[in-house]
């Protein structure tokens, strides 16, 4: 099972990243829909696409309004999106609002307030919680029977974060890591992670295998969490086991 990275930067595009946007081809599912989206075109094999939303901030469902393009020219029919109720009216109201966009795109939403905390997803067990973020964000447990991963994006971390005990035993982890240490005020002030803070917490975790991603648009690459300074300092999670996400990146999730 392969994850395609489609948009890695938060907030807004840069010359080389998108914003939020994930993609795993075999299950047909998505995780957020920022302005990476536009990449899923080729990508999309199905009839029907699950779309999991963290919340209803623009970098993670601006692309909501691309799929009327890819109903045209993929196989796509069915586009089931996920996400909190609220997250899914405001978006309704706004986005899909025609002073913002001109054509209503047929979308099936789920609230998951109605599913429960855990429903089924196709092949997989899906678990949803809490997390830090003005406006409130949602993290992913994805289980599937040979492989899980989780999806924690947006949020303030730290090892005390309640959603740590929700992601136990994954064998990936996808988390946000907006910012490096210098910037630790602008992290709390806006409600993301910094370099050092989401480190520690996975360790202390015990996590086998992380992926950083939400990174700044503004931050200097090719090192834009200041990554090599900040692992030197946490012994129990080496170089190996982390992984910074690039826009167009194939992570192969069986390669554990
Ligand atoms: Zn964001
Ligand atoms: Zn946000």
């Amino acid at each position: 099972m392969k994850l395609h990275c489609l948009g890695t930067a938060g907030y807004h595009p840069s010359a080389t990243r998108q914003t939020s946007c994930y993609f795993i081809p075999e299950a047909s599912l998505m995780l957020d829909a920022g302005s990476g989206l536009f990449r899923v075109e080729s990508l999309i094999h199905h009839d029907e696409i699950s779309v999991l939303l963290s919340h209803a901030h623009l970098d993670h469902v601006f692309g909501l309004t691309f799929f009327l393009d890819f109903l045209a020219v993929t196989p796509l029919r069915k586009i089931h999106v996920y996400g909190e109720r609220a997250k899914i009216e405001a978006i309704q109201k706004h986005l899909f609002n025609e002073l913002m966009f001109p054509v209503l795109v047929p979308i099936q939403w789920h609230a998951i307030e109605d599913l429960g905390p855990e429903f089924v997803l196709n092949s997989a067990r899906c678990r949803w919680f809490p997390l830090d973020h003005p406006g409130g964000s949602v993290g992913y447990r994805i289980d599937w029977p040979d492989l899980s991963i989780a999806y924690i994006t947006d949020t303030t971390t730290s090892p005390q974060s309640a959603y740590w005990r929700e992601i136990q035993g994954v064998d990936w982890l996808i988390h946000e890591c907006n910012f490096s240490d210098e910037e630790i005020d602008f992290a709390i002030k806006t409600g993301h992670s910094w370099t050092s803070a989401v480190l520690e917490s996975a360790a202390k975790a015990g996590i086998p295998r992380l992926i950083l991603t939400h990174i700044n648009p503004l931050a200097c690459e090719p090192d834009p969490l200041g990554l090599a300074q900040a692992t030197a300092k946490m012994p129990r999670l080496t170089p190996s086991q982390i992984l910074v996400a690039s826009d167009s990146l194939v992570i192969d999730l069986s390669s554990l």
